[in-house]
Protein backbone atom coordinates (compact mmCIF):
# COMPACT_ATOMS: atom_id res chain seq x y z
CA UNK A 1 0.00 0.00 0.00
CA UNK A 2 1.29 3.26 -0.70
CA UNK A 3 1.31 6.00 1.89
CA UNK A 4 -0.38 8.71 -0.23
CA UNK A 5 -2.88 10.91 1.50
CA UNK A 6 -3.83 13.55 -1.13
CA UNK A 7 -2.05 15.93 -3.54
CA UNK A 8 -2.25 19.59 -1.89
CA UNK A 9 -1.51 22.83 -3.04
CA UNK A 10 1.68 24.71 -2.17
CA UNK A 11 0.38 28.18 -2.92
CA UNK A 12 -2.99 27.88 -0.95
CA UNK A 13 -3.06 24.40 1.07
CA UNK A 14 -6.14 22.93 -0.87
CA UNK A 15 -6.93 19.36 -1.02
CA UNK A 16 -7.15 17.17 -4.55
CA UNK A 17 -7.55 13.74 -5.31
CA UNK A 18 -4.67 11.67 -6.65
CA UNK A 19 -5.09 12.21 -10.19
CA UNK A 20 -3.39 13.32 -13.04
CA UNK A 21 -3.69 17.15 -12.11
CA UNK A 22 -0.49 19.47 -11.36
CA UNK A 23 -2.34 22.91 -10.86
CA UNK A 24 -4.91 24.57 -8.39
CA UNK A 25 -7.76 25.77 -9.74
CA UNK A 26 -7.76 28.17 -7.42
CA UNK A 27 -4.70 30.14 -6.81
CA UNK A 28 -2.78 28.24 -10.02
CA UNK A 29 -0.28 27.31 -7.12
CA UNK A 30 1.64 23.88 -7.99
CA UNK A 31 0.25 20.60 -6.54
CA UNK A 32 2.66 18.26 -4.24
CA UNK A 33 2.11 15.02 -2.65
CA UNK A 34 1.16 14.54 0.58
CA UNK A 35 2.15 11.56 2.51
CA UNK A 36 1.07 9.84 5.75
CA UNK A 37 4.45 10.17 7.76
CA UNK A 38 2.91 7.99 10.83
CA UNK A 39 2.00 4.87 8.48
CA UNK A 40 5.47 5.54 6.55
CA UNK A 41 7.42 5.68 10.10
CA UNK A 42 5.48 2.34 10.90
CA UNK A 43 6.45 0.50 7.42
CA UNK A 44 9.74 1.64 7.43
CA UNK A 45 13.52 0.61 9.38
CA UNK A 46 16.99 0.66 8.37
CA UNK A 47 16.68 -2.87 8.12
CA UNK A 48 14.20 -3.00 5.95
CA UNK A 49 15.54 -0.21 3.36
CA UNK A 50 18.93 -2.18 3.38
CA UNK A 51 16.96 -4.94 2.43
CA UNK A 52 15.21 -3.74 -0.62
CA UNK A 53 16.66 -3.60 -4.17
CA UNK A 54 19.77 -1.68 -5.47
CA UNK A 55 17.67 1.00 -6.81
CA UNK A 56 15.53 3.98 -5.90
CA UNK A 57 12.59 1.55 -5.52
CA UNK A 58 14.32 0.66 -2.10
CA UNK A 59 12.78 3.77 -1.04
CA UNK A 60 9.09 2.77 -2.45
CA UNK A 61 7.63 3.65 0.59
CA UNK A 62 8.27 7.02 0.37
CA UNK A 63 7.08 7.18 -3.27
CA UNK A 64 3.60 8.02 -4.92
CA UNK A 65 3.54 4.43 -6.41
CA UNK A 66 3.00 0.69 -5.29
CA UNK A 67 6.23 -1.22 -5.30
CA UNK A 68 4.71 -3.93 -7.63
CA UNK A 69 3.89 -1.25 -10.30
CA UNK A 70 7.50 0.75 -10.55
CA UNK A 71 8.72 0.57 -13.96
CA UNK A 72 12.19 -0.50 -12.75
CA UNK A 73 15.03 0.23 -15.12
CA UNK A 74 17.88 -0.58 -12.59
CA UNK A 75 17.78 3.53 -12.08
CA UNK A 76 19.05 4.70 -8.70
CA UNK A 77 21.63 3.84 -5.89
CA UNK A 78 24.21 4.56 -7.65
CA UNK A 79 27.81 5.29 -6.34
CA UNK A 80 28.41 7.70 -3.67
CA UNK A 81 32.56 8.49 -4.21
CA UNK A 82 34.50 10.01 -1.67
CA UNK A 83 36.86 12.19 -3.79
CA UNK A 84 39.89 12.37 -1.81
CA UNK A 85 41.49 13.90 -4.66
CA UNK A 86 39.85 16.54 -5.62
CA UNK A 87 39.18 17.36 -1.99
CA UNK A 88 42.69 17.56 -1.62
CA UNK A 89 42.46 20.15 -4.47
CA UNK A 90 40.18 22.13 -3.17
CA UNK A 91 40.95 21.73 0.64
CA UNK A 92 38.05 19.46 1.53
CA UNK A 93 38.91 16.34 3.58
CA UNK A 94 35.58 15.01 3.26
CA UNK A 95 34.20 15.49 -0.28
CA UNK A 96 32.16 13.01 -1.94
CA UNK A 97 30.63 13.14 -5.13
CA UNK A 98 26.97 11.30 -5.44
CA UNK A 99 27.91 9.85 -9.64
CA UNK A 100 24.22 9.77 -10.56
CA UNK A 101 25.47 10.01 -14.60
CA UNK A 102 25.82 5.91 -14.53
CA UNK A 103 22.13 5.70 -14.32
CA UNK A 104 20.32 3.72 -17.08
CA UNK A 105 20.16 6.25 -19.69
CA UNK A 106 22.82 7.87 -18.26
CA UNK A 107 21.73 11.20 -15.99
CA UNK A 108 19.58 11.19 -12.87
CA UNK A 109 16.31 11.99 -15.08
CA UNK A 110 15.71 8.23 -15.07
CA UNK A 111 14.42 8.83 -11.37
CA UNK A 112 11.82 11.48 -11.95
CA UNK A 113 10.69 9.37 -14.86
CA UNK A 114 10.70 6.40 -13.09
CA UNK A 115 7.94 7.61 -10.84
CA UNK A 116 5.89 9.46 -13.38
CA UNK A 117 5.80 6.73 -16.19
CA UNK A 118 4.43 4.04 -13.49
CA UNK A 119 1.88 6.70 -12.71
CA UNK A 120 0.95 7.23 -16.11
CA UNK A 121 0.64 3.72 -17.14
CA UNK A 122 -1.52 3.40 -13.30
CA UNK A 123 -3.66 6.20 -14.59
CA UNK A 124 -3.87 4.17 -18.23
CA UNK A 125 -2.12 7.18 -20.33
CA UNK A 126 -1.73 5.72 -24.00
CA UNK A 127 1.55 7.95 -24.69
CA UNK A 128 4.19 8.95 -22.78
CA UNK A 129 5.81 12.69 -23.42
CA UNK A 130 7.79 15.94 -22.02
CA UNK A 131 9.14 18.98 -22.81
CA UNK A 132 12.89 18.81 -22.01
CA UNK A 133 16.34 20.91 -22.09
CA UNK A 134 18.31 17.25 -23.06
CA UNK A 135 18.35 14.47 -20.63
CA UNK A 136 14.76 13.93 -19.74
CA UNK A 137 13.57 12.80 -23.64
CA UNK A 138 16.05 10.19 -23.22
CA UNK A 139 14.88 9.02 -20.24
CA UNK A 140 11.29 9.59 -21.54
CA UNK A 141 11.94 7.83 -24.44
CA UNK A 142 13.20 4.32 -22.81
CA UNK A 143 10.97 4.00 -20.19
CA UNK A 144 8.30 4.01 -23.07
CA UNK A 145 10.22 1.54 -24.97
CA UNK A 146 10.30 -0.58 -21.58
CA UNK A 147 6.83 -0.12 -20.67
CA UNK A 148 5.32 -0.64 -24.71
CA UNK A 149 3.99 2.66 -24.93
CA UNK A 150 4.91 5.29 -27.09
CA UNK A 151 6.98 8.33 -26.57
CA UNK A 152 6.43 11.64 -28.39
CA UNK A 153 9.37 14.39 -27.01
CA UNK A 154 9.53 18.12 -27.09
CA UNK A 155 13.08 20.27 -27.63
CA UNK A 156 14.39 23.33 -28.10
CA UNK A 157 16.12 22.48 -31.51
CA UNK A 158 19.78 23.86 -30.15
CA UNK A 159 20.38 21.09 -27.89
CA UNK A 160 23.57 18.92 -28.24
CA UNK A 161 23.63 15.96 -30.49
CA UNK A 162 23.89 13.43 -27.76
CA UNK A 163 20.73 14.17 -26.29
CA UNK A 164 18.65 13.79 -29.56
CA UNK A 165 20.33 10.90 -31.12
CA UNK A 166 20.39 9.48 -27.60
CA UNK A 167 16.68 9.60 -27.36
CA UNK A 168 15.72 9.23 -30.58
CA UNK A 169 17.41 5.55 -30.72
CA UNK A 170 15.02 4.00 -28.03
CA UNK A 171 12.18 4.59 -30.75
CA UNK A 172 10.55 7.92 -29.15
CA UNK A 173 9.02 10.49 -32.20
CA UNK A 174 11.12 13.95 -31.62
CA UNK A 175 10.06 17.34 -31.88
CA UNK A 176 12.45 19.75 -31.96
CA UNK A 177 11.09 23.14 -31.98
CA UNK A 178 12.41 26.33 -32.91
CA UNK A 179 12.54 28.48 -29.56
CA UNK A 180 13.84 28.20 -25.91
CA UNK A 181 12.56 25.46 -23.47
CA UNK A 182 10.50 28.06 -21.67
CA UNK A 183 8.37 28.18 -25.36
CA UNK A 184 8.32 24.26 -25.60
CA UNK A 185 6.59 24.01 -22.18
CA UNK A 186 4.46 26.18 -22.46
CA UNK A 187 3.27 24.28 -25.92
CA UNK A 188 3.08 21.39 -24.02
CA UNK A 189 1.26 22.60 -21.42
CA UNK A 190 -1.36 23.58 -24.24
CA UNK A 191 -1.04 19.81 -25.56
CA UNK A 192 -1.57 18.57 -22.83
CA UNK A 193 -4.83 20.18 -22.42
CA UNK A 194 -5.84 18.82 -25.95
CA UNK A 195 -4.53 14.97 -25.64
CA UNK A 196 -4.73 12.05 -23.60
CA UNK A 197 -1.05 12.12 -22.85
CA UNK A 198 1.39 11.69 -20.11
CA UNK A 199 3.89 14.74 -20.02
CA UNK A 200 5.93 13.48 -17.32
CA UNK A 201 7.22 17.09 -16.42
CA UNK A 202 3.84 18.90 -17.25
CA UNK A 203 0.19 17.27 -16.16
CA UNK A 204 2.09 14.28 -14.36
CA UNK A 205 4.44 16.94 -12.42
CA UNK A 206 3.27 16.18 -9.11
CA UNK A 207 4.83 12.34 -9.45
CA UNK A 208 7.38 13.32 -11.10
CA UNK A 209 9.12 15.88 -8.64
CA UNK A 210 8.98 13.03 -5.86
CA UNK A 211 11.82 11.17 -7.87
CA UNK A 212 14.13 13.69 -6.91
CA UNK A 213 13.74 12.79 -3.02
CA UNK A 214 15.93 9.58 -3.38
CA UNK A 215 18.92 11.56 -4.03
CA UNK A 216 18.44 12.55 -0.52
CA UNK A 217 17.43 9.56 0.88
CA UNK A 218 20.61 7.06 -0.78
CA UNK A 219 23.10 10.26 0.27
CA UNK A 220 21.71 9.70 3.89
CA UNK A 221 21.79 6.58 3.82
CA UNK A 222 25.14 5.88 2.26
CA UNK A 223 26.91 8.31 4.55
CA UNK A 224 26.11 5.77 7.19
CA UNK A 225 22.82 7.10 7.69
CA UNK A 226 23.65 10.73 8.82
CA UNK A 227 22.69 13.93 6.89
CA UNK A 228 25.74 15.60 4.87
CA UNK A 229 26.84 19.31 6.06
CA UNK A 230 25.96 20.47 2.27
CA UNK A 231 24.68 19.44 -0.36
CA UNK A 232 25.92 21.10 -4.16
CA UNK A 233 23.37 20.62 -6.34
CA UNK A 234 22.45 22.41 -10.05
CA UNK A 235 19.16 23.88 -10.79
CA UNK A 236 17.01 24.48 -13.56
CA UNK A 237 13.46 24.28 -12.44
CA UNK A 238 14.98 23.75 -9.10
CA UNK A 239 12.66 20.75 -8.56
CA UNK A 240 15.49 18.66 -7.76
CA UNK A 241 17.49 21.02 -5.37
CA UNK A 242 13.96 21.33 -3.46
CA UNK A 243 13.40 17.45 -3.73
CA UNK A 244 16.79 16.45 -2.44
CA UNK A 245 16.37 19.12 0.69
CA UNK A 246 12.50 17.29 1.22
CA UNK A 247 13.90 13.79 0.79
CA UNK A 248 16.64 14.21 3.93
CA UNK A 249 14.27 16.40 6.01
CA UNK A 250 11.62 13.40 5.47
CA UNK A 251 14.17 10.39 6.75
CA UNK A 252 14.56 12.41 9.97
CA UNK A 253 10.93 12.93 10.29
CA UNK A 254 10.34 9.34 10.25
CA UNK A 255 13.10 8.45 12.78
CA UNK A 256 15.67 6.85 9.87
CA UNK A 257 18.83 9.38 11.23
CA UNK A 258 19.22 12.27 13.56
CA UNK A 259 18.31 16.08 12.92
CA UNK A 260 19.13 17.44 10.07
CA UNK A 261 21.05 21.15 9.40
CA UNK A 262 22.70 20.66 5.58
CA UNK A 263 23.20 23.82 4.04
CA UNK A 264 21.83 23.34 0.25
CA UNK A 265 23.86 25.88 -2.59
CA UNK A 266 21.91 25.66 -5.78
CA UNK A 267 24.92 26.06 -8.63
CA UNK A 268 23.33 27.96 -11.92
CA UNK A 269 25.48 28.94 -15.27
CA UNK A 270 26.19 32.78 -15.76
CA UNK A 271 24.20 32.45 -18.81
CA UNK A 272 20.88 31.69 -17.31
CA UNK A 273 20.72 31.75 -13.45
CA UNK A 274 17.48 33.30 -12.20
CA UNK A 275 17.46 32.17 -9.05
CA UNK A 276 20.78 32.51 -7.61
CA UNK A 277 20.03 36.51 -9.02
CA UNK A 278 16.78 36.29 -7.19
CA UNK A 279 18.29 34.58 -4.29
CA UNK A 280 21.04 37.65 -4.27
CA UNK A 281 18.60 40.58 -4.81
CA UNK A 282 16.48 38.75 -1.50
CA UNK A 283 13.51 38.02 -3.68
CA UNK A 284 10.93 35.52 -2.96
CA UNK A 285 10.26 35.42 -6.35
CA UNK A 286 12.06 34.77 -9.54
CA UNK A 287 12.04 37.25 -12.46
CA UNK A 288 12.82 35.46 -15.68
CA UNK A 289 15.61 35.32 -18.12
CA UNK A 290 16.32 34.44 -21.81
CA UNK A 291 19.09 31.67 -21.10
CA UNK A 292 22.14 31.54 -23.33
CA UNK A 293 24.49 29.24 -22.20
CA UNK A 294 27.28 26.36 -22.63
CA UNK A 295 24.95 24.26 -19.67
CA UNK A 296 21.49 23.80 -22.03
CA UNK A 297 20.15 20.89 -19.66
CA UNK A 298 20.10 23.67 -16.99
CA UNK A 299 18.81 26.20 -19.42
CA UNK A 300 15.15 27.19 -18.00
CA UNK A 301 14.66 30.94 -18.23
CA UNK A 302 11.87 30.44 -16.34
CA UNK A 303 11.88 27.81 -13.49
CA UNK A 304 8.44 26.12 -12.17
CA UNK A 305 9.80 25.16 -8.66
CA UNK A 306 11.52 28.69 -8.44
CA UNK A 307 9.45 30.13 -5.55
CA UNK A 308 10.15 26.91 -3.61
CA UNK A 309 14.26 26.83 -4.17
CA UNK A 310 14.50 30.27 -2.77
CA UNK A 311 12.80 28.93 -0.04
CA UNK A 312 14.82 25.99 0.65
CA UNK A 313 17.57 28.27 0.24
CA UNK A 314 17.16 30.04 3.06
CA UNK A 315 15.49 27.41 5.15
CA UNK A 316 18.73 25.66 4.59
CA UNK A 317 20.63 28.50 5.13
CA UNK A 318 22.29 27.49 2.63
CA UNK A 319 23.52 29.96 -1.08
CA UNK A 320 23.20 30.19 -4.55
CA UNK A 321 26.39 30.13 -6.80
CA UNK A 322 26.94 31.24 -10.26
CA UNK A 323 29.61 29.09 -12.68
CA UNK A 324 31.05 31.62 -15.13
CA UNK A 325 30.23 30.22 -18.41
CA UNK A 326 34.35 30.19 -18.98
CA UNK A 327 34.88 28.10 -16.27
CA UNK A 328 32.14 25.29 -16.66
CA UNK A 329 34.55 23.09 -19.34
CA UNK A 330 36.89 23.72 -16.34
CA UNK A 331 34.73 21.93 -13.48
CA UNK A 332 34.45 19.02 -16.38
CA UNK A 333 38.01 18.76 -16.57
CA UNK A 334 38.73 19.09 -13.14
CA UNK A 335 36.51 16.32 -11.83
CA UNK A 336 37.74 13.91 -15.03
CA UNK A 337 41.20 14.42 -14.29
CA UNK A 338 40.96 13.80 -10.34
CA UNK A 339 38.26 11.39 -9.78
CA UNK A 340 38.25 9.83 -13.15
CA UNK A 341 34.27 11.26 -13.55
CA UNK A 342 33.07 12.19 -16.98
CA UNK A 343 30.20 14.38 -16.44
CA UNK A 344 28.06 16.90 -18.90
CA UNK A 345 28.17 20.55 -19.15
CA UNK A 346 25.31 20.77 -15.58
CA UNK A 347 28.21 18.85 -13.43
CA UNK A 348 31.00 21.29 -15.03
CA UNK A 349 28.58 24.10 -13.03
CA UNK A 350 28.47 22.08 -9.34
CA UNK A 351 32.15 21.86 -9.86
CA UNK A 352 33.20 25.13 -10.38
CA UNK A 353 30.50 26.25 -8.01
CA UNK A 354 31.70 24.10 -5.51
CA UNK A 355 35.14 26.00 -5.82
CA UNK A 356 33.58 29.06 -5.93
CA UNK A 357 32.04 28.25 -2.20
CA UNK A 358 34.77 26.90 -1.29
CA UNK A 359 36.58 30.17 -1.86
CA UNK A 360 34.26 32.26 -0.07
CA UNK A 361 34.79 30.33 2.93
CA UNK A 362 31.25 29.10 2.79
CA UNK A 363 32.87 25.33 3.18
CA UNK A 364 35.12 24.28 6.21
CA UNK A 365 37.15 21.56 5.15
CA UNK A 366 35.82 18.91 7.52
CA UNK A 367 32.55 19.60 6.57
CA UNK A 368 30.92 16.09 5.33
CA UNK A 369 30.09 17.89 1.76
CA UNK A 370 28.20 16.31 -1.14
CA UNK A 371 28.61 17.62 -4.77
CA UNK A 372 25.78 16.16 -6.78
CA UNK A 373 27.01 15.00 -10.70
CA UNK A 374 23.62 14.26 -12.53
CA UNK A 375 24.65 13.53 -15.73
CA UNK A 376 27.26 12.60 -18.08
CA UNK A 377 30.30 13.59 -20.30
CA UNK A 378 29.74 11.83 -23.27
CA UNK A 379 26.12 12.94 -24.12
CA UNK A 380 28.20 16.59 -24.30
CA UNK A 381 30.49 15.94 -26.42
CA UNK A 382 31.16 18.79 -28.46
CA UNK A 383 31.88 21.12 -25.72
CA UNK A 384 35.37 19.16 -24.33
CA UNK A 385 36.32 18.82 -28.12
CA UNK A 386 38.68 22.16 -27.97
CA UNK A 387 40.42 20.99 -24.92
CA UNK A 388 41.02 17.03 -25.79
CA UNK A 389 44.56 16.64 -27.88
CA UNK A 390 45.45 14.02 -29.88
CA UNK A 391 49.05 12.78 -31.12
CA UNK A 392 48.97 11.55 -34.79
CA UNK A 393 51.62 8.97 -35.87
CA UNK A 394 51.99 6.19 -38.65
CA UNK A 395 52.12 3.23 -37.75
CA UNK A 396 56.15 2.40 -37.05
CA UNK A 397 58.37 2.75 -34.00
CA UNK A 398 60.48 5.64 -35.29
CA UNK A 399 57.08 7.78 -36.12
CA UNK A 400 55.95 7.30 -32.39
CA UNK A 401 59.14 8.22 -31.11
CA UNK A 402 59.67 11.33 -33.20
CA UNK A 403 56.09 12.05 -32.29
CA UNK A 404 56.89 11.71 -28.20
CA UNK A 405 60.29 14.01 -28.56
CA UNK A 406 58.35 16.69 -30.93
CA UNK A 407 55.97 16.82 -27.86
CA UNK A 408 58.35 16.74 -25.05
C1 LIG B 1 17.27 18.43 -15.59
C2 LIG B 1 18.63 18.44 -15.06
C3 LIG B 1 18.96 19.14 -13.88
C4 LIG B 1 18.03 20.06 -13.14
O1 LIG B 1 16.80 19.59 -12.76
P1 LIG B 1 15.65 20.55 -12.22
O2 LIG B 1 14.85 19.64 -11.36
O3 LIG B 1 14.87 21.02 -13.42
O4 LIG B 1 16.27 21.70 -11.48
C5 LIG B 1 20.25 19.00 -13.39
N1 LIG B 1 21.18 18.26 -14.03
C6 LIG B 1 20.91 17.60 -15.17
C7 LIG B 1 22.00 16.82 -15.83
C8 LIG B 1 19.63 17.67 -15.72
O5 LIG B 1 19.39 17.01 -16.86
ZN1 LIG C 1 -3.92 26.87 -4.55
Amino acid sequence: MSHVRCLRCRGCDREYPVEALNVCDFCFGPLEVEYDYASISRAVSRESIEAGPLTMWRYHDFLPVEADRALDMGTGFTPLIHAKNLGRRLGLENLYIKNDSVNPTFSFKDRVVSVAAAKALEFEFDTLACASTGNLMGSVAAHGAKAGVPAMVFFPSNLEKGKVLGAGIYGAKLIAVDGTYDQVNRLCSELADNHRWAFVNVNMRPYYAEGSKTLGYEVAEQLGWQAPDHCVVPGASGELFTKIHKGITEMSDVGLIGSVDTHMHIAQAEGCAPIVQAFERGETQVLPVRPDTIAKSLAIGNPAAGPFALRTIRESDGSGVIAMEGEVVEGIRLLAETEGIFTETAGGVVISALKRLVERGMIEPEDVTVAYVTGNGLKTLEVVEPIVDTVQIAPTYSSFEEAMAANG
